[in-house]
């Protein structure tokens, strides 16, 4: 019987999982690591914590599920970089992780100099330091002597799989795949390849960074010294993208939505690229194909989605957990009026707003904290429909079904109320960690264990919500709201 380790290293922990091929999640390990906050708006991990971190759960994860696997997955945080001495494996810096704000000036220095379209047209993404490459150029700028470091070929630059894979194959590989390199503002998204004026943009020598990938194709070889066992390493996909190819939408039009700290919606659209960029809030990026090859995806991000109920539980005080939020928001008929739109750390898609902050609208003496969490729930389906309404119009699909996970995708409530809210059917999955089964799926597909997606996801059920009643008026409402919210960021 053959069997997958998948490794998902997340922004907070990582999590290992052996997956059997018939499907059957045989073991799992969690830890957290350390969050470093140097300054307001920097956010750090020690990337040497982080390897230990995902080794020893990887271990656990192995010695747990009694039988050796024969291949491995890996998914990671997106857009965050390490950069490392090539001789003794050593990081030279702190990782810089994909929420770090430091590059916000630089990055609007870069959109006045050369505008919207030139990112968009070659990246499928926008300026915002939420990507790599603003983070590399800083690095070769107050790390002393690294620029000299880079040119000699003695440090190299990767985001989190690539320095995941350098470590677990001995120091032996330097790669990443396709979907990782999309989100790092080096990679031209229509030639597939690192873009050369792009690095000339950021001053990044080419071989200071990974060979790109397939995100399915055995890429290295783990060192035995370092798992306890050599097995190839097949799988490589960004988390979103294996979140996708997890639930199993690999055909152009196929949709998953993941509701955890913020909200991803990811929508499928085929292999190939229209020549003008998309330009309606939502990001070009890619995704993998049935065979694991790359295809293009719109994606949308939601900052603050269960991280508004978590705020009310924590910051507020009115709940004592977060799953309580069903039965409050059942409890009431609606939210009297009441909107809160949770801009706790500006707006993401569609509107790329930082200065937007949190506003919670149409209160009165009769308000409840019932009608507050109904309206922090509502909130989240709400901004998933904006993010929808922003995809169909950039790529003239319109979805049938949404699939969705994530830790807020288990309240029954809300999914309902999203499914009304959208006019389509929702189906959520029995195994909701669809992140490390896309990583298996991934590297399984590569070595054989399941001859297709189909064989992979088999094995899957689904619960759906039908939408039965529509909710047209609360939307309205909800866009007023949001306006409030935009004005007094001063942008409207
Ligand atoms: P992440 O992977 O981003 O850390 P998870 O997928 O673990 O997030 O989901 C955790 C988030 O989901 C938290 O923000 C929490 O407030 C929210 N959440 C968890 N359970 C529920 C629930 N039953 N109803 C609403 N929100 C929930």
């Amino acid at each position: 019987m053959s069997a997958v380790l998948s490794i998902d290293q997340g922004t907070t922990g990582t999590t290992a999982l052996v997956l059997s091929g018939d499907g059957r999640v045989l073991s799992r390990a969690y830890s957290e690591f350390t969050q470093h906050y140097p300054q307001p708006g920097w956010v750090e991990h020690d990337a040497e914590e982080l390897w230990k971190v995902t080794i020893r759960v990887a271990k656990d994860a192995v010695e747990r599920a009694g039988e050796v696997p024969t291949a491995v997955g890996i998914t990671n945080q997106r857009e965050t970089v390490v950069a490392w001495d090539r001789t003794t494996g050593a990081p030279v810096h702190r990782a810089l992780v994909w929420q770090d704000r430091r590059t916000a000036e630089r990055c609007r220095q870069l959109q006045t100099e050369l505008g919207d379209d030139f990112i968009a047209a070659r990246t499928g993404l926008v300026w915002d330091p939420y990507f790599s490459a603003t983070k590399i150029e800083w690095l070769l700028r107050e790390v002393p002597d690294l620029r000299h470091k880079v040119e000699s070929g003695d440090v190299a630059f990767g985001t989190i799989d690539s320095w995941l894979i350098h470590r677990l194959t001995g120091g032996a590989v330097h790669v990443t795949d396709h979907t990782n390199a999309s989100r790092t503002l080096l990679y031209d998204i229509r030639r597939q390849r690192w873009d050369d004026e792009l690095l000339a943009v950021f001053g990044v020598p080419v071989q200071s960074l990974p060979e790109i990938k397939n995100s399915s194709e055995v890429v290295g070889t783990t060192s035995g010294d370092v798992l306890g066992h050599e097995i190839p390493i097949a799988g490589n996909a960004g988390d979103q993208q294996a979140a996708l190819f997890g639930q199993g939408c690999v055909e152009a039009g196929s949709a998953k939505c993941t509701y955890g700290t913020g909200a991803f919606l990811l929508m499928q659209i085929g292999t190939t690229l229209d020549e003008e960029p998309t330009r309606t809030g939502v990001l070009t990026t890619v995704s993998c194909d049935a065979e694991g090859r790359p295809a293009y995806a719109l994606e949308g991000s939601v900052f603050i989605a269960g991280a508004a109920i978590q705020w009310l539980r924590d910051g507020l005080g009115l709940l004592e957990t977060a799953p309580e939020s069903e039965g409050l928001a059942r409890s009431v008929e609606s939210t009297g009026g009441v909107y809160f739109v949770p801009a706790l750390v500006g707006l993401g898609a569609p509107y790329w707003e930082a200065e937007a902050r949190g506003t919670i609208v149409g209160l009165t003496r009769g308000t409840e904290r019932a009608h507050l969490v109904r309206a922090a729930l509502e909130s989240m389906a709400f901004s998933t429909r904006e993010v929808l309404e922003a995809m169909v119009s950039a790529s003239g699909v319109r979805l049938t079904e949404l699939k969705v996970d994530g830790g807020a995708s288990a309240n029954d409530w809300l999914m309902q109320y999203q499914a009304d809210l959208l006019g389509v059917r929702l189906s959520r999955p029995d195994v909701i960690e669809t992140t490390a089964l896309g990583a298996a799926g991934l590297a399984g597909l590569a070595t054989g264990i399941w001859a297709d997606v189909g064989a992979f996801t088999a094995t899957r059920h689904y619960h759906s919500f039908e939408h039965d009643t529509t909710r047209e008026a609360d939307f309205e409402g909800w866009k007023r709201a949001v306006n409030a919210a935009l004005h007094w960021a001063g942008s409207q």
